[in-house]
């Protein structure tokens, strides 16, 4: 794979058919709905074997290994790992993710329970990406990048064939967005197929690297900070080879939201939806409910992306409570005050 096609995202959708979960729901939001003035779905990528969407990319990426691989490494804010862990497993490889101290404690002990080595280190991704590369070199591990690499893109793809399918009238779709493996590989799927559909990228205020990125026309590197939506943390690399010009082609817009309305957004998809989210799945309500994406054109789809949330944090998120983020506090309220 030299560039991606439709074709390999049709490919990865067979690849990883028994291993990842296809066709996962596509539930309205009545709330959401309501708030945007349209229809607004919910595409509950939370229902993967591991919590989160990265088991496609995961999945198709181990699935064009050969068989001889000694064994596979990568660097992860959390679901990458755990992706990786549980389709090593599936295949009988030894697999070691690497992760900073940033990475809560819930996605490390899900990551160890899937039979994976753990390596934490350091305070962002790019010190874990830097044993990564140790592993490789020194101990003949193959790498499988979390997001800039065209087997994890065309896997993350398969959920814009999905929504097509699933909702031929399709208008606009929310995407969360981090290193933009997903959002790359659904946005190129999506105008391949519909061109007219309207897709956004979304991330929080702290450490938006792909916002910083698109601005400039060029990755730059920007400080890793303690977010609720930890999921979304880290660069896109100096040296990104796929996911900016993905992007930088397919995405209509970035919109950034900040930590009170992803605490809000959390809190909404709880009460109203009955969804237990991570912070990282709550942008894209986070920016219909505070108005940030002005007039949307419906149906829209929004991706919950993962489920694999601290549930400390989350119950004080749900109760109302203040939330530690690093050196700082988020100053809570209950929810509909
Ligand atoms: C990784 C991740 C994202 C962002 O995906 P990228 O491909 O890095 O942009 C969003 N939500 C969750 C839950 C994730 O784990």
């Amino acid at each position: 794979m030299s560039s991606l096609s439709l074709a390999d995202i049709v490919a990865a959708r067979r690849r990883i058919a028994g291993i990842a979960v296809l066709d996962t729901p596509l539930v309205p939001s009545p709330f959401l709905s309501q708030r945007a003035g349209t229809q607004v779905f919910l595409k509950l990528e939370l229902a993967q074997h591991t919590g989160a969407f990265k088991l496609r990319g995961a999945a198709n990426a181990l699935g064009l290994l050969p068989d001889d691989t000694a064994g596979i490494t990568c660097c992860s804010t959390g679901n990458h790992g755990r992706g990786v862990a549980y389709a090593a497993a599936r295949r009988g490889i030894r697999a070691v993710i690497c992760m900073s101290r940033l990475v809560p404690q819930a996605k490390v002990d899900g990551i160890k329970a899937l039979g994976a080595e753990v390596r934490i280190v350091g305070h962002s991704q790019d010190e874990a990406q830097v044993e990564a590369d140790r592993l490789v070199r020194e101990e003949g591990l193959t790498e499988i990048a979390p997001f800039d690499a065209l087997p994890v893109i065309a896997g993350q793809g398969t959920i814009g064939l999905e929504l097509v399918e699933q909702l031929p009238a399709l208008e606009t779709v929310l995407i969360p967005l981090s290193g933009g493996g997903l959002a790359g590989g659904i946005a190129f799927a999506l105008k391949r197929m519909k061109p007219s559909i309207r897709v956004v990228g979304i991330s929080m205020e702290r450490g938006a690297a792909m916002h910083a990125a698109l601005q400039v026309g060029r990755p730059v590197e920007i400080a890793e900070v303690p977010s609720l939506a930890d999921s979304l943390g880290g660069g896109i690399g100096l040296a990104n080879r796929h996911t900016f010009a993905l992007c930088r082609q397919h995405l209509d817009e970035v919109v950034l939201v900040s930590e009170e309305e992803i605490y809000r957004a959390m809190q909404a998809h709880y009460y109203e939806d009955r969804i237990v989210c991570e912070g990282a799945s709550a942008v894209g309500a986070a920016a219909l409910m505070s108005g940030r994406l002005g007039v949307v054109k419906g149906p829209v789809a929004n991706i919950v992306t993962g489920r694999n949330v601290d549930m400390k944090v989350f119950t004080d998120i749900v109760n109302g409570r203040s939330v530690r983020l690093g050196g700082d506090l988020l100053e809570g309220s209950p929810y509909g005050e």
